[in-house]
């Protein structure tokens, strides 16, 4: 049986959630736009969905606008602050998901923003002293700072983000899409305008997430044609999504403090059991502090090997699913370990776990890594 520990990438739908999202493919199939019962019903599942996602959050139903997942949140919150808002001042990290860090660039190289990057330390630890001078040097900014890093799981303090942001009157935009779901967020407290998720990273479907925009904040719109999520994202609702995404969310709350400890538990061990057992790991970031990065992630530099093909395809071919993450050029240089200057010689491979993932699977991991590496040594 192969062992999935690529959740960071994808997690796979919650059967509960298939269940909820079928009748809504099958039976319940009315365009909510139409005038007769079918379409109204439609529009009030997604109404009720919205109210759900709003109170889980602590926001307001208009404050959620469902989009096709965490890219095109959030592609609408950064080009709503340039092109709504009138930023054009846009701070953020290196860290970033290209998600973000493409859109940015792309606006930097059309002359519509001047880009800064926050400085940070050899673990990814943001410098919010610069932050701060950053802000001092613009009268009004759009920072964009991810809660958590999809590659190392470095997390950051975006309460703290979020108060200086206030603070010089900046707009704060934040990609929770490695967050929601795993942690609570509070909308009311956070002093965030614009937040972006994904369904399919919490065992939700793919292909839907929202955006969170703070009411009176400014949306531009990224898709046109119909009038649909209050003329703000054009296009027939994905409502089968929509339904599996708020079970999904639901799910996760129900669980939430119980998953957590399960899924740091696993963590834990396998930081244990690779150090104990494999010679020469560490790891990246802040991967390994329980206080500073995801539960869900752990980021290893393992000792190289010199002969092909690779960590990563030796898991693959003893039937264990890991992202890589390569700071050497090989094509697929990873931006993030390269900006924490991470050893090109190493081969660095991300875990990332799920509430489905055992003990037991972590020993089979452990046991393939030795084998792995005693051959090397032999
Ligand atoms: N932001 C982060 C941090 C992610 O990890 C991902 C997905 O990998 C995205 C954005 C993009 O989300 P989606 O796949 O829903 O477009």
């Amino acid at each position: 049986m192969r062992i999935y520990l690529d959740n960071a990438a994808t997690t796979p739908l919650d059967k509960e959630v298939f269940d909820a999202m079928t009748p809504y493919l099958l039976n319940h199939y009315g365009n909510p736009s139409s005038h007769h019962e079918q379409g109204r019903q439609a529009r009030q599942a997604i109404e009720d969905c919205r109210a759900t996602i709003a109170g889980l959050l602590n926001a307001s139903p208009q404050e959620i606008i469902f989009t096709s997942g965490g890219t095109e949140a959030d592609n609408t919150a950064i080009l709503s602050a340039v092109y709504a808002e009138g930023v054009s001042h846009v701070i953020t990290t290196r860290f970033e998901h290209h998600a973000v860090l493409h859109t940015l660039i792309d606006l930097q190289a059309k002359g519509h923003i001047k880009l800064s990057f926050i400085e940070h330390d050899e673990k990814g630890n943001l410098d919010l002293a610069h932050l701060e001078l950053l802000l001092q040097s613009h009268s009004r900014s759009l920072v964009s700072v991810m809660h958590a890093n999809n590659e190392v799981g470095n997390l950051n303090d975006i309460e703290v983000i979020g108060e200086l942001c206030e603070k010089y009157n900046a707009l704060f935009h934040t990609d929770t899409v490695q967050t929601i779901g795993h942690y609570r967020h509070d909308l009311q407290k956070l002093k965030v305008h614009f937040l972006a998720a994904s369904a399919h990273k919490f065992h939700g479907p793919k292909g839907i997430g929202f955006l969170f925009c703070r009411k009176g904040v400014k949306l531009s719109r990224l898709i046109h044609g119909g009038g649909q999520e209050g003329r703000l994202r054009a296009g027939t609702e994905n409502i089968h999504g929509i339904i599996g995404l708020t079970q999904a969310l639901q799910l996760a709350y129900a669980h939430l403090d119980e998953h957590q400890q399960q899924i740091q538990n696993l963590k834990n061990y396998l930081i244990e059991r690779l150090l104990d057992e494999v010679p020469e790991v560490s790891f990246n970031a802040n991967s390994a502090n329980a206080e500073k990065s995801l539960y869900t992630v752990l980021s290893v530099a393992f000792p190289a090997l010199h002969n092909e093909p690779g960590l990563l395809r030796c898991l693959d071919e003893q039937q264990i699913s890991v992202s890589g993450g390569s700071a050497c050029s090989t094509g697929s240089a990873s931006h993030v370990l390269q900006a924490l200057g991470a050893d090109e010689d190493k081969q660095h491979i991300r875990f990332s776990f799920s509430k489905f993932n055992t003990k037991a699977e972590i020993d089979l991991v452990i046991g393939v890594l030795q084998q792995i590496y005693q051959s090397v040594a032999a």
